[in-house]
């Protein structure tokens, strides 16, 4: 998609620290962490939210908590633990259109 940040990443037309990709997601740092392990997993296919998740996507998403188990035990985090958070729309903060979870770990999280 024209003019989205994560779509350029993956089309390698911007820099990325990336740790993970396989047919269906990549893996980076986020580029402003707030936690001391802060992951992105996103979907290769340009998909702006949940809510344009459709049902031929669900082949895609049939495998997204395995890698996201798959990253944390990579990164070490996976005894002491992590949250997997997706923002969808405005109020959730959701600042970029294309999917992504957020893998957070490292430290204590603060209660939702
Ligand atoms: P959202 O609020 O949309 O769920 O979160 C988007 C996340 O993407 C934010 O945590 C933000 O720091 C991260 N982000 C935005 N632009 C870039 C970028 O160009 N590179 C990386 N690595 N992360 C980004
Ligand atoms: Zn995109």
């Amino acid at each position: 998609m024209k003019g989205c940040v994560f779509c350029k990443i993956i089309n390698g037309d911007l820099p990325s620290d990336k740790i993970y990709e396989d047919d269906s997601f990549i893996v980076i740092r986020d580029i402003n962490p707030v936690y001391r392990t802060h992951l992105l997993i996103i979907t290769k296919k340009h998909i702006s939210s949940v809510n344009e998740i459709e049902d031929p996507d669900r082949d895609i998403f049939s495998t997204v908590f395995l890698v996201a188990k798959k990253v944390a035990a990579k990164e070490g985090v996976e005894v002491n633990g992590y949250r997997l958070t997706v923002n969808c729309g405005k109020d959730a903060g959701q600042i970029v259109s294309h999917f992504h979870m957020h893998l957070l770990a490292g430290e204590p999280l603060r209660n939702l």
